[in-house]
This record gives C-alpha cells, structure tokens and sequence, in this order.
C-alpha cells in the first residue's frame, strides 16, 4: 500500500492532501528562503487523528513536521523533502474557559489573539503577544517558545503554559505538566516541534492591569534611543514593553500604516507602562525624565485608546511594511545585553555599509532582542546570498557581544549552522540525547534547532538547499 493509501486509511481521505501543487503551499515557511516539498500533508481534526498519522510515519520511518500557521522566521515548518507536514489548523476550538482559575485549555491550531477575545469578556487576556498574534497558533508558540513585546515584564510563553498534550513520535500519548518531577514540559516548551507533536495546551491568563500608559519618544539616534532603554531599567523600572524602531523602519511603517511616527527621528521608542493606577503614574513620570536626560526630541503620552492602537499598529506593522521599501527581506532575530545595544548597533551599520545593502532595526529593546532586517533584491543576481552572509555575520556579532543566536524566533533550519557558535560538541551532545529519549527514531521535524544526527558534518546554512532535499527521504 502506498504511503498516502495507508495515511488516507488511517486519517480519512478527506484529511490527506496529496495532489503536488497543493502540497507545494507547505514548501515553507514565513522565512521563505528555505523551501521543500512534502510528500503530503495531514490535516488532522482530534489527537486521535494526529497519532494514527504519527503512527503511519513511524511504522514507514517517514519524518513529518508538525505545523501551525506557518509564521515562523527560522524555518522550523519546513517539510524535509518527500515527508509528511502534519498540519493543526483544523484543531482551533477553545476547549474550556475556566476562569476562576484563570486557566483556559485549547487546541494547537487557536490563534494567539483568539485566547484573549475568548476571556476579554471577564476582564482577563493572555499575555505573550507576537506581532503575528493574529494569525500565529498556541501550538506555534510553545515549539518556539514565542515572545512579544510585552513579554519584557510578563516572561514568554514558558512562563504561561501549564499542561500539554503531545503526540510523542511512536505515536503514544502523554501528558506534560509541572506538577513534580523533571520539568518536561519546560523542555518541551521551544523545542521546536521535535520531541513531538503539542495536541492540546492549558494556558494561563491574566487580569487586564488597573491603568495602561503609552509614550512615543523620538531620538535623534539610535545610540541615543539604546542609552535611554538602559537608564530606565537602571531606574528600577520593569515597563510593559520597550520597543525601538530605527529611522528605516519609521519610514517603511510610515509608509504603510500612517501611525504619526515622527519621520525625521533617528529612532523611537515606543515605553508602556501598566499595572495600578500609582505605580504607572510615579513610573511614567520617570521614564519622561529618563527621555529628557537622553535628548528626546519629542515625547508624547498617547491620550486615548485610539492613540495608542496608533502607536502599536506601526510598530505591529514594521516587519510586513518593509515591502514598501524593499522587494525582499531577511529577518534576523539575536540578542545581547541591553548595555551593549549601541555599540551593537554601530556595528550592524558598518556591516551594512560593508555589504552594501540596507539593514532596518525594529526590535523589543527591553530584553535586548534585536531584529535586524536585512533589505535586498532577490532578483538581482547574488542579493540574496549577500544578504544571508551579512544576517550571519550579525548574528556573530550579538554572540561575540555576550548575547545570542535568538530571543523567540528559534534555531529551527536557518540557524541550526549557527549553534556551534554558541555550543561545544558536548553541550550539542548533551541536547541529542534528550531528544533521543522523545523521538529515538529521529523522525519528528529532523534538521531543525540542531543538527539531527544523520545530519552532522553537513548542516544547511541560510538559503543553501537542505540536505536530505538533495538526497531524498532513504537518508533518514
Ligand atoms: C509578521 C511577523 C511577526 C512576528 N512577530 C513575532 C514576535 O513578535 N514574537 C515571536 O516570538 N515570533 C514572532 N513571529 C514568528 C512566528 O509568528 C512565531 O514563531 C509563531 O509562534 C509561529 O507560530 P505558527 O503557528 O505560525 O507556527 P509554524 O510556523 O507553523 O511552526 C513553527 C514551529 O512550531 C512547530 N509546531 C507548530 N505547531 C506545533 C505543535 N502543535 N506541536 C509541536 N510543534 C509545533 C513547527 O514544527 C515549527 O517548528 C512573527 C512572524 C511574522 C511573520
């Protein structure tokens, strides 16, 4: 029986997409650089579902990738080629609202936003909040651990995931909780869809703060705008969110959404600052103080809601505005201490004057997680491959900074190159047997976050073809 038959069997036929061109829409994902074409996918409806198709795969040693929305911008939902996506959007009911323990339990394919429209009503809302939010799944976010901008004072999706359901790759099922013993679920959480497949997930909320207050401020710079960020935390303050935009970036999203941002600053920084009404009053006033020590321009308190959806939508906005300037885009996603943001920055101008081609920075400036997007022309002969040396030789740059290769977009197939930058062969080694005792088969999503083992000695790098593309799906 062929692959798909037995998968049609197993799921239905009408949960199994086969036909090439429609297989080709799950070549890739949001970093459309890396690109293969699965064999088929699976849209399951329930976790018995899932784990008949991850049984099918495992009975045939066929590697799959699970998939959400397929926003991610490290290539983690990329299919090895001739494999099998497995994808969750069919599974996107709230299962339970249970707020007086201000707990909510969904299915993988629940969009981020949706959680906080589901508890909005009683006054609660969930708090990691990616710019995709959206669009981007819960299922999404735990593999790669998402942030956002708010999770400089809030933690990441980590700190808010409190049971799991997975598909573990021979097809069994388990529950992932912190109730005692080895944090498995803290290891699962960013793992990046390979020690298995999340099918239900509980989720914590919050109660909306007392008072919210948002403040622009324009710097003729962004040495300027990054010394600020520092004299605000070193004021004992935890804002909500910092966020930076460079003078490109104001540009772009000026372009696409008119927000107001002032387009003759060198950078902005967008500060909220949330919490009971005193607290936000005394902290307000001293980010003010902050920003006139450090040269702002202009700064400006958003007055109304309205205002302050502004200030958001061209921050929001940034990564998809960047169409207005370039016809293409890589986005990078590094840290570094917040301290050393300047001079970090400098040196991502001179590499971009290096490599002759523009770099626009928008990044959440508070936990020192840059996202350098790299501006090129994919159709001018070599661009592309220019582009992805100058993202790596940024990345390299936040690690020799004492930072490193990610903050929330993941390793995934972009950067899995990358880990030994940061890692020794042990550490590296030390990570493989974990996910052996998830997956020993090395099946569920190979390639991704660090090199699978069949995969050592020849790790893809940015925009080169993955191996197992080249060489088919025996290799696994
Ligand atoms: C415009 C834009 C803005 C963004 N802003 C942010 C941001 O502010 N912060 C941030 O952190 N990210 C951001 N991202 C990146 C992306 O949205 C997040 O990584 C998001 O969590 C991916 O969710 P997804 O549903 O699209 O997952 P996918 O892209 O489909 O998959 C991502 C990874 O998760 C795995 N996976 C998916 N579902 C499951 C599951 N149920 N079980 C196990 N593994 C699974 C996949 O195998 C893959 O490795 C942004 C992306 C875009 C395009």
């Amino acid at each position: 029986m062929s692959l798909v038959a037995d998968l049609e069997r197993a799921v239905g036929a009408d949960a199994v997409v086969s036909e090439r061109a429609q297989v080709r829409t799950y070549e890739c994902d949001g970093l459309t650089g890396h690109r293969a074409t699965p064999q088929a996918v699976v849209l399951p409806r329930t976790t018995a579902e899932v784990r008949a198709a991850v049984r099918v795969c495992h009975a045939r040693g066929i590697p799959f990738v699970a998939r959400g929305a397929g926003t991610g911008l490290s290539g983690g939902a990329v299919p090895v080629a001739e494999g099998i996506v497995i994808g969750l959007a069919r599974m996107n009911r709230i299962l339970e609202v249970d707020v007086p323990n201000r707990r909510v339990r969904v299915g993988p394919g629940v969009a981020n936003l949706d959680v906080t429209r589901a508890v909005a009503p009683h006054g609660l809302y969930y708090a990691p909040d990616p710019s995709s939010q959206q669009v981007c799944t819960i299922g999404g976010n735990v593999a790669e651990n998402s942030g956002g901008a708010h999770c400089l004072k809030y933690g990441f999706t980590t700190n808010h995931v409190l049971e799991l359901e997975v598909v573990l790759a021979d097809g069994d099922v388990v529950r992932l909780d912190r109730a005692g013993g080895l944090d498995l679920l803290g290891a699962f959480v960013g793992s990046e869809g390979t020690l298995g497949i999340a099918t239900e997930i509980v989720v914590a909320v919050l109660p909306r703060p007392q008072r919210v207050e948002t403040l622009l401020a324009a710097f003729p710079s962004t040495d300027a705008a990054g010394e600020v960020v520092s004299a605000v935390i070193a004021a004992g303050i935890v804002p909500a969110a910092i966020e930076m935009m460079d003078s490109v970036t104001i540009r772009a999203a000026e372009a696409a959404v008119g927000a107001g941002l002032p387009l003759d600053a060198g950078a902005v920084l967008l500060v909220e600052l949330d919490g009971p009404a005193v607290e936000v009053e005394v902290a307000l006033a001293r980010v003010r103080e902050c920003c006139a020590a450090g040269l702002a321009d202009d700064v400006r308190v958003a007055s109304t809601e309205a205002e302050r959806t502004a200030f958001w939508r061209g921050r929001k906005a940034a990564f998809a505005a960047m169409g207005r300037i370039s016809p293409d885009y890589y986005v990078q996603d590094g840290v570094v201490p917040r301290t050393r943001l300047p001079e970090t920055l400098r040196r991502i101008s001179e590499l971009s004057r290096g490599y002759g081609l523009e770099v626009a920075n928008v990044f959440h400036a508070g936990d020192g997680n840059l996202h350098p997007l790299v501006l090129y022309d994919g159709a001018v002969e070599g661009e592309p491959e220019r582009a992805a040396e100058l993202a790596s030789a940024i990345l390299e740059a936040c690690v020799d900074a004492g930072g490193s290769l990610t903050g929330e977009h993941g390793i995934g197939l972009d950067k899995a190159c990358h880990m030994p930058l940061m890692y020794s062969e042990d550490d590296l080694a030390t990570m493989l047997r974990l996910r052996s005792a998830f997956d020993p088969k090395g099946l569920c999503n190979p390639g991704k976050a660090f090199p699978t083992p069949r995969l050592c000695g020849e790790v893809p790098g940015p925009y080169r073809r993955h191996p197992a593309e080249r060489e088919g799906v025996e290799r696994w």
